[in-house]
């Protein structure tokens, strides 16, 4: 559908607002306008089936949604992110010099190398795991020390630590793990701890860390007074804000502030995206409504695959890994030309698998009709 842009602000809720407002000031709200409607597929097909990107399907909160277009109305000033320290702070029992916003959690994924890989030095990390701050220390031209899961998907915490060097600055852990699932009990994290030199920072990144059943977090070491302690969050993921890029840091002071020396400054939020962090933090019940259509979508597609005779490795996360086989990279082209989106195994190292996020339930409905199809 084309609409201009006159009819685009009467209908939209922004412009409910923007029209009376221009029009008191006398200003004529009708002269701009365009044929085209504003495409959001961001390059997909219209009718495209997205379980690629680990992205939760429910959408943000009601008054995340409702604080961001409030935000919208309020873009024409920068937003501040400086501000949104004491409230996660807050939020998380600690002072807010152990707080640093950034444009998403990736931003301090790249800035951590950034900061403490600039001289030399390596990265431990899992091989099967999400690659931000590794290969972002590769281009830095540091060296990364992969390490293995266990066979049965499971963190092999004495092969990493014994790929610990006196070189190494960054060891990199993803807790629940992507595309695995993997976890590490508090025992796990904290001998982790206790064995790491003072000057490596131990960077746990806690991107899907909502939908583990509750359990100490990277934050209780903090806590516990580890200080070369990295701790990442975001709100894309249980808070459903991908789009809007928020996330955080925790960590000592000393550490926040080598970062905020090259970012996650004032300008890494936006207005939307202040507003529907902040309202975000009041809305546990969604959260929860994310978690419970998580453990569901889980079962469904455990049960489907188990029916299909397919291996498949899962956790508590918004994805499951399946095991094809050898074709698992013909299987996932065909599923693109009927334009369905799943992630190769290949980029984990996991060349026989196909990583599917969780998506709505007709999505998935179609996503095992064409996966039956292609596989009989
Ligand atoms: N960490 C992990 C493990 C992820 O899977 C992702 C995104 O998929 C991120 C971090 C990046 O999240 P953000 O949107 O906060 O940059």
């Amino acid at each position: 559908m084309s609409i201009s842009r006159r009819s685009f602000l009467q209908r939209s809720a922004v412009a409910a607002a923007t029209v009376p407002f221009l029009q008191q000031l006398d200003i004529d709200t009708c002269e701009a306008t365009t044929d085209k409607s504003i495409d959001f597929s961001m390059g997909f097909p219209p009718d495209a089936i997205r379980l690629n990107r680990n992205e939760n399907p429910l959408g943000p909160s009601p008054t995340a949604v409702e604080a961001a277009i409030e935000g919208v109305r309020k873009s024409n000033r920068y937003a501040d992110s400086i501000l949104l320290r004491p409230m996660l702070a807050a939020h998380h029992d600690m002072d807010k010099d152990w707080v640093l916003v950034g444009t998403g959690s990736g931003e301090l994924l790249k800035l951590a190398p950034l900061v403490y890989l600039r001289d030399g030095g390596n990265v431990v990390s899992t091989l099967e795991t999400f690659r931000t701050t590794p290969s972002f220390a590769e281009k830095l031209g540091a060296d990364v020390h992969w390490v293995r899961l266990r066979e049965d998907g499971s963190y092999d915490i004495d092969r990493l630590l014994k790929a610990v060097d006196k070189n190494t600055k960054i060891f990199y852990l993803v807790q629940p793990n992507n595309p695995t699932g993997s976890v590490l009990d508090y025992a796990g994290l904290t001998k982790i701890a206790d064995a790491l030199p003072t000057d490596v920072i131990f960077l746990i990144d806690e991107a899907y860390i909502h939908f583990l059943p509750d359990g100490k977090t990277g934050i209780d070491l903090l806590k516990a007074g580890y200080t070369n302690l990295l701790v990442t969050r975001t709100f894309s993921k249980a808070y459903a804000l991908a789009g809007l890029r928020v996330g955080y840091g925790l960590g000592h002071p000393d550490i926040m502030k080598k970062i905020a020396a090259f970012g996650c400054g004032p300008t890494s939020t936006n207005m939307a995206g202040y507003g529907a962090a902040v309202a975000s933090l009041e809305d546990d019940a969604h959260v929860e409504r994310s978690r419970k259509y998580v453990q569901k979508a889980r079962a469904f597609f455990e049960n489907q695959f188990r029916q299909m005779g397919l291996g498949y490795i899962s956790g508590a996360p918004t994805f499951i890994l399946v095991d094809i086989g050898d074709k698992a990279n013909d299987v996932r082209e065909a599923l693109v030309r009927r334009k369905i989106y799943v992630r190769k195994g290949e980029e984990w190292d996991l060349p026989r698998h196909l990583r599917v996020s969780y998506g709505l339930d007709e999505e998935h409905r179609a996503f095992f009709a064409a996966l039956k199809e292609l596989l009989a």
